[in-house]
């Protein structure tokens, strides 16, 4: 999984296997900013909003 410093714009490839939870962070070598990744498969949260009340809005 690839992982860019916003700071200085490193990239990083991190292993998302070796992340116990979904969210993870570590520090840029680099720079010393702090980079917070986030795991991409398995969300158990739903990306836009958190409304449950409209069951699939189809056209
Ligand atoms: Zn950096």
């Amino acid at each position: 999984m690839l992982v860019i410093c916003e700071e200085c714009a490193k990239k990083y490839n991190v292993d998302e296997h070796q992340m116990k939870g979904v969210k993870a962070r570590f520090t840029c070598p680099k720079c010393g900013h702090p980079i917070l990744v986030r795991r991409e498969d398995s969300e158990p949260t739903p990306h836009h909003g958190n409304t449950v009340l409209a069951d699939n809005p189809r056209l």
